[in-house]
Formats: structure tokens, sequence, C-alpha cells
């Protein structure tokens, strides 16, 4: 063996990936890594097939097909009022993962200090260190998470180069109101910090939210990079597609780094996306789709002892089980996949100092009877 010296020696196998194999060995119901245990629209399907069938089958441009950035530009504008420029300033990534590493990577220098919010999603913090910056976690804690915005400017000082949000927040189900907006913006006013905001999330929110996405808030909406992902919206976490956008000036950095890392993402489903977006109701039907499957897996879990978390957005739904036991929330979420066969995430994997606040992730982007069958053995316990 030759020596290599490890660039993440504290990283182990992603959460996600030791939960979804657990579950598939054991044959548990995989309510653990998100994804929709169902099929995407047949049309976008189709349109995929289209695309291929007509010759769209080699490489698209670097930085993303220009049908597929005018879509997201139409969007974008129609929801959040804000206006990017398609030739500069939005990115088709091959999701939302490689869209925050590369935003980290064109920015994030060594010693520069990026503040984040734990939990945090797991992607955040390797990357940052990768490119040796200084990770600066400020704790959250159930049931409501809220960010205490006078800690947050505690950690401020002269290396502070980004602070990382996510709304809706994965995996506490959580989003940012205007107050956290305001508070926001007084912190980062003549500051010069950047945000990156994954808002993979978008269009999962619900009792009649709005979304505070970067977008909205000029101020804001300078400094960010903001990143969505249609696999979450079209219900298609497989095809890995997503995308960044940025003022020029970041995005020109950005496309620096995306043009070695992925050079450019898969054409046929561009042109299908492009294709599809066009009619808004294959998004603006989310919150409605989501919220009552939200509203059915709550009302099962009901019957059960474990303690229901909010759940403002995301397709994440968190509970406490402090009157079932009081193990660690990685022991527990182990034993619950073997000896209930019910996969969950453990919260603690989203706290770099492993956090156990006895916290468990259920995804229910799910079809009705997965839903059922799992409260069924969930009541069980
Ligand atoms: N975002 C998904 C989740 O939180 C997982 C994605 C992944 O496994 N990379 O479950």
């Amino acid at each position: 063996m030759i020596p290599v010296i490890s660039k993440l020696p504290q990283t182990g196998t992603t959460i996600f990936t030791v939960m979804s194999a657990l579950a598939a060995e054991l044959g548990a119901i995989n309510l653990s890594q998100g994804f929709p245990d169902y099929n995407c629209a047949p049309e976008l399907v189709e349109l995929v097939n289209k695309a291929m069938q007509n010759g769209h089958n080699q490489y698209a441009p670097m930085p993303g097909l220009m049908a597929l950035r005018e879509q997201i530009a139409i969007k974008t504008e129609k929801l959040y009022g804000a206006v990017y420029n398609p030739d500069t300033e939005i990115t088709v990534t091959a999701g939302g993962t490689q869209a925050v590493f590369t935003a980290i990577s064109a920015v994030i220098h060594p010693n520069d200090e990026v503040i984040i919010f734990e939990p945090a999603y797991d992607c955040y913090a390797p990357a940052i260190k990768l490119m040796g910056g200084v990770v600066k976690s400020l704790e959250l804690d159930p049931p409501d998470y809220r960010i205490a915005w006078d800690m947050v400017k505690r950690l401020i000082n002269g290396k502070t180069k980004m602070i990382i949000l996510n709304s809706p927040h994965n995996p506490t189900a959580t989003i940012l109101r205007k107050e956290d907006i305001d508070e926001l913006s007084a912190l980062v006013k003549n500051q010069d910090i950047l945000i990156l905001s994954d808002e993979v999330y978008e269009h999962l929110i619900y009792d009649n939210e709005v979304h505070h996405s970067m977008a909205r808030y000029p101020e804001l909406q300078q400094r960010s990079f903001i990143v969505s992902s249609f696999g979450k919206t079209f219900h298609a976490t497989g095809w890995k597609m997503g995308y960044c956008l940025a003022p020029a000036y970041l995005m020109t950095e950005f496309r620096k780094i995306h043009q070695f890392l992925v050079f450019s993402v898969n054409a046929p489903m561009q042109h299908a996306i492009a294709e599809y977006l066009k009619d808004e109701n294959t998004y603006l039907s989310l919150p409605d789709f989501f919220q009552q499957k939200r509203d059915y897996f709550r009302e099962g879990l009901k019957n059960t002892r474990f303690q229901l978390l909010p759940c403002a957005g995301s397709y994440f739904q968190s509970v406490t089980y402090d009157a079932i036991t009081d193990e660690k929330d990685s022991d527990y979420a182990i034993r619950l996949t073997k000896e209930i066969g019910v996969a969950s995430i453990p919260v603690s994997a989203f706290y770099r100092k492993g956090t156990d606040k006895h916290v468990l992730r259920f995804c229910f982007a799910k079809r009705q009877e997965t839903i059922d069958k799992a409260v069924d053995r969930l009541i069980k316990v």
C-alpha cells in the first residue's frame, strides 16, 4: 500500500448511504435517505426519451442548456422577483451537492471561516475543510431549532467569509421566517460575508407559508449562491440535476470550478426539464401534494409513542423518543431498522460533535401504502 494522507481523516461514509444499505440488507421500509418511492411524471420521462431520439446526446454547453437556463430565470423572477441573467448568472449542476461543493470551493481559501447551523446537512463541513476553511458552527436545539442571531453575531470576525443557510431545512423541517431575514440582513450589512443558501426544498413548504429565498432580498441576493434541485422538485433524485444562481461576479468563479469538475450536465434531461418547466403547475402543485403526505404521516404517528417535532417544510418529519428509550439515536435507529423494520436517520449525524438530542428523521415522500405499513410497524414500538 502506498501511504496516503487522508484529506478527511475524521469523515466516514455518509449516513444516507449507511442507513439505506442497512434498510436494503434487512428488507426494512426505508424512510431514511430522502427520496420518493414512486415514479416521476411519465410526461417527463417521455420528454427525455424524445430528447434522446432527437439526437440530443452530445455535450450540453458547459453552464447548461440555454433553454433550461432561460426557464430557470423565468421561474425565479416569477416566484421571487429577482432577475438572473441566464447567460452569466445561472449554471445547471449535477444535483444540489455538486452545486454546494462548487460554490464553497470557488470562494473559500485556507483559514477563511464559514458559519454553519447544526444540525447541518452533511456535505457542508467536509467541503469547507477540503478548501482549508474553518467551520464555525452554531448548534440549534429542538423542538424549534430557532437561530439565535445574537449568537451568530458573536461568531463573526474579520475572517468570516460565508454563512451557509438551508431553508426549508434538512433535517429539522424548519423554515426561515421574515424575522430571520431581517436579522441576517442587519448582520451582514457592510460586511464582506457571502451567503450559500441551500434551497433545494424551495417548493416543499406548508400551511401557506412563503419561501424566503435569498433571491427575494436584493441586498442578500447580491452576496448569495442559491442552490436548487430538480431531483427534489420533480421526484427524480436519481437524475442528479440541480442548478445554482449567483450574481455574475460570483458565478464567474463558480464556473471556473464547475467546468473542471463536471464540465457539463447530461443533455437529454436538460432538454426534457426545459420543456417541462414551461408549465408552472409542475412545481406550484408541490406544497399541496406533500402537505397531504405530511399530514397523513403525522396523523399516523400520533398513535405511536414518538413525539412529533414541527414540520414547516421539506419532506422530513422528525420525532423524539424519550418516552421509549434513552439509547443513543444512532443505536436506536439501527435497532428500529432491525427489530421493527423501519429505517430512519439519527439526527446526531448532522452535528460535527455527534450531539445527540434523541431525534430521528423520517422521510415521508412515500406512497400512502408505504406510510401505512411504516406507521403500523411504528405503532408496535
Ligand atoms: N438529501 C437526501 C437526504 O437528506 C440524501 C441525498 C444523498 O444521499 N446524497 O436524505
